[in-house]
């Protein structure tokens, strides 16, 4: 909860979209026999994505947890992509929806070889209705995306690119395992705007360990240099088990510094980014105007479909949100099983699908009191809160709603977390079965402008 009405911060930040959804895994349960459920899917209106998981990386970043395989992946992996896409295209579900996103994430999806990455990505036309406006993203290194991949994407139609640069700092690139130096990376980039790819993003990380100010700003200088179409931008969170936590223990490494020196970063990045032609997108993204849509996020947020592909991959279809093993044997072994799908899921409700619209909402930056018309009675349950935030400073309010001040983007995954908390004891409240309500409409909304940073 917020602190007293002097402070203007939470005790710890929180830094992820999925510290802010944490909350709605308590409104989940278990639903068996996901292929039947799928069978009896009926085709709606929903905005539907494709994730493919891509769970390897050539080399493991020093900061990094998530726990990659740092091998090429196995050679049948494409052959296991394409053959979830023939079976999921048995679905009519599947097959006759229309597909507006697709986003190879991992791990580093280029550790395929380019005649994998173009097996799948012709499968996915040739099995699924993909529309003519396809946003397909790729997320790659500088090291990883070569010649010949790139001649791939090219000729597959892939349109946006998210390289996972982190920062140009030679002394920082060392110090987070990235390989190749920032000048590599500024060609690489140049390289793609040149062969007419508009759609190029980079991922920054601040406040790593030593990082001065001007280490940032000559960061920034170099970004407003290279007519990048946006950038997602994250502060270094150093968890206990990863390489660069036990260089800092070890002194063989500068501290990071602290949540002050964040803050610090934080608002320096958006003062002169939000100068330079950039938008805020949603909490950790800014963006040019008409040059990164970024539907993929957008469509997920509006409780869109996700067909989630590859070991590890989580996804949700219909009211069924599932998961792909990550071990590769399991994964393996579920392609190659009769039904070739995962055997279970969990079970959304529409009180689920409220908040976390919700949630995303606040992600993106505003929240209208229209989005809370389906509950008359939870505008004035929230009222509390939206005072606590406002004499904060971290919200403000208009006509139609609030919006995140520039202090509220930066504590915006607490500030929607208290949201989403404060939403189910509200429906809590009233009633064991109210929690199950299902009277909310589930059309997709567009995105509301955020009036204080675009
Ligand atoms: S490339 Fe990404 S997933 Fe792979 S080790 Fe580095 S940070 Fe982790």
């Amino acid at each position: 909860m917020l602190k007293s009405k002097e402070s203007v911060c939470y005790k710890e930040r929180l830094r992820s979209h999925h510290d802010a959804l944490a909350p709605l895994h308590a409104l989940v349960r278990p639903a068996a026999n996901f292929a039947d459920r799928l069978y009896n899917m009926s085709l709606d209106e929903r905005p539907r994505t494709i994730y493919l998981h891509v769970p390897f990386c050539t080399h493991n970043c020093t900061f990094c947890n998530l726990n990659r395989r740092r091998t090429q992946p196995p050679d049948d992996y494409a052959d296991l992509l394409l053959q979830e896409i023939e079976t999921y295209s048995t679905y009519p579900y599947i097959s006759e929806g229309r597909y507006d996103a697709v986003y190879f994430g991992g791990g580093t999806p280029t550790t395929l070889s380019a005649k994998a990455l173009q097996k799948v990505l012709s499968a996915l036309r040739s099995h699924l209705n993909l529309t003519p406006n396809v946003e397909v993203t790729i997320e790659t290194t500088i090291s990883d995306l070569t010649e010949d991949k790139i001649t791939v994407f090219q000729e597959e139609g892939v349109n946006r690119f998210s390289l996972g640069v982190q920062t140009f700092s030679s002394k920082g690139r060392y110090l987070l395992g990235r390989w190749g130096n920032g000048e590599k990376a500024m060609k690489k980039i140049t390289y793609l705007l040149e062969k007419g790819f508009q759609d190029v993003s980079i991922d920054l990380i601040y406040n790593w360990p030593g990082q001065s100010e001007e280490d940032l700003l000559e960061d920034l200088r170099i970004i407003e240099s290279l007519n990048l179409a946006g950038l997602s931008l994250y502060a270094l969170i150093l968890p206990k088990e990863t390489v660069l936590y036990r260089m800092i223990g070890t002194g063989q490494c500068p501290a990071m510094g602290d949540i002050g020196q964040e803050k610090r970063f934080f608002d320096l990045i958006l003062e002169r980014l939000l100068d330079r032609g950039f938008i805020l997108h949603e909490l950790t993204k800014l963006v040019k105007p008409n040059r990164d849509e970024y539907k993929y996020v957008r469509i997920r947020y509006d409780n869109g479909d996700t067909l989630a592909l590859g070991a590890g991959a989580g996804g949700r279809l219909g009211n069924v949100v599932y998961h792909n093993p990550s071990n590769m044997d399991d994964y393996r072994q579920q392609v190659k099983s009769p039904i070739g799908l995962p055997t279970k899921g969990l079970l959304v409700n529409n009180i689920y699908d409220f908040i976390y619209h919700v949630v995303g909402r606040l992600e993106f930056g505003r929240l209208d009191w229209n989005d809370l018309k389906p509950f008359p009675k939870l505008q004035d349950y929230l009222q509390p809160l939206v005072d606590t935030l406002t004499a904060n400073g971290l919200i403000e309010l208009d006509s139609q709603g609030l919006f995140l001040t520039r202090d509220g983007v930066f504590w915006g995954n607490n500030i929607a977390r208290e949201f989403a908390t404060t939403i189910i004891e509200f429906f809590r409240r009233k009633g064991g079965d109210a929690i199950k309500h299902s009277d909310i409409p589930q059309k997709n909304v567009p995105m509301s402008h955020h009036p204080a940073t675009g």
